[in-house]
């Protein structure tokens, strides 16, 4: 049988995603949307690991069973196959709604569908989030600051995006996402929480998903030529992914709504980053030039204030440390499909 801590009950009787301080809180049922993809994937590992009991919701559009394989058989997983965009219902505490490709090339893949994925697939998990009287926490972007005209980016900055360009079924589509949370929050007296995510890598990232990090050690590791696009001087800040997962865990047991940018202020250009691959992994990689893709933001670094000050967090693995550990699950996978193929 199911012991109950003793927290606030919500409608159906259950503990409410709020947990007064100092009641050691014990099997909450949480849903991952998203929970086959790679960040998703490192989430429901640490939510097990302290004792929840999770269901993934996934579409398996981007993510992979495998990435849950290591799980198999566990009583407290369940994985579902389904598509946010339509409706679902299920009894749980607390909900991480990640479900989105994340990848340009992705998410471009068919952008009406990316843009439904972030406004109806939103939509249906908040309106789950209501009748249960669950919290709520979505995994928004730095994409949502555009091609910021502010460096490095605060959460008050409102950003500088094209609303009719190709970027714009994601970027737009999560800044709906952020609004509906908001209107939730305030209309429905929902518990939210906010995120807005800057590039993150590690272990289970999509081998070809097209992102700088994942397309570079994927070329070094076949010996291909590492494709710089544009002059290489654009930057981005590069976050380990067990980095992510604490402050996302820390926000969704806080007591502040965000929105909280999570990321390492670390920042390099893609010639910088293409040098810490060749340092890592071959020193011989050749870089190519390639023509840039349109409205790439030519810079991007997180101001982590609000979440050091509020959320006690900050991310604890730098670039150099993080990559190796990336690299040696890429090598595996790379050269196993290799010779199955
Ligand atoms: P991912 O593509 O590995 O994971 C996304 C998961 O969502 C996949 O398992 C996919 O199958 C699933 N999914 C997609 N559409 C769905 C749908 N309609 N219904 C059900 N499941 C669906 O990407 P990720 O890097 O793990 O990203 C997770 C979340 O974090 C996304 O919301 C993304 O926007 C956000 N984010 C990630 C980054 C990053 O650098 N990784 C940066 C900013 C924001
Ligand atoms: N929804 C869902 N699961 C639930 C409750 C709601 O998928 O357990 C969906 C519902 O189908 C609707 C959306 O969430 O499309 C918003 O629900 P809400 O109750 O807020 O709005 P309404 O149904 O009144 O439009
Ligand atoms: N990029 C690159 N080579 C690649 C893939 C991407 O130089 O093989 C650049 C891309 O133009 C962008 C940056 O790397 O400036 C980050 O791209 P990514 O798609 O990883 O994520 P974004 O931050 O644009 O969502």
């Amino acid at each position: 049988s199911r012991h109950l801590p003793a927290v606030p009950v919500n409608r159906l009787g259950g503990p409410t995603g709020r947990v007064p301080l100092g009641l050691k809180r014990k099997g909450l049922r949480v849903v991952v949307t998203g929970g086959a993809g790679f960040v998703g994937s490192h989430l429901v590992d640490r939510l097990l690991a302290r004792g929840d009991s999770v269901i993934v919701v996934d579409n398996l559009f981007t993510g992979r069973k495998e990435n849950l394989a290591h799980h198999a058989g566990h009583p407290r997983l369940e994985m579902i196959r389904h598509d946010v965009v339509q409706p679902i219902l299920l009894e749980v505490d607390q909900i991480y709604h990640l479900a989105c490709p994340a990848s340009p090339v992705h998410y471009k893949h068919n952008p009406v569908k990316t843009i439904k994925t972030n406004v109806v697939g939103t939509l249906n998990m908040l309106g789950l989030a209501k009748r249960v009287g669950a919290r709520f926490l979505l995994t928004s972007t730095s994409e949502v600051y555009g091609d910021p005209l502010q460096h490095p980016q605060v959460e008050t900055y409102w950003g500088n995006v094209n609303p009719i360009g190709v970027r714009s079924c994601y970027d737009e589509g999560k800044r709906t996402a952020e609004t509906l949370t908001m209107d939730y929050h305030r209309g429905a007296n929902l518990e939210v929480r906010i995120a807005r995510i800057f590039n993150t890598y590690g272990p289970r990232m999509c081998i070809d998903d097209g992102r700088v990090v994942s397309n570079f050690v994927a070329q070094a590791l076949r010996k291909e030529p590492l494709t710089v696009y544009g002059d290489g001087k654009q930057t981005r800040s590069f976050q380990y992914v067990s980095d992510l997962v604490e402050g996302l865990m820390k926000l969704m047991e806080g007591e502040h709504v965000g929105p909280f940018n999570l990321g390492n202020p670390g920042e390099f250009t893609m010639l910088e980053l293409a040098k810490v691959v060749q340092d890592t992994i071959d020193p011989n990689a050749r870089i190519e030039f390639r023509p840039n893709t349109a409205d790439d933001p030519h810079k991007r670094k997180p101001d982590i204030s609000r979440a050091k000050e509020l959320l006690g967090w900050e991310p604890k693995v730098s670039l150099r440390d993080g990559l190796p550990l990336m690299v040696q699950d890429f090598r595996n996978r790379i050269f196993s499909d290799q010779k199955t193929n």
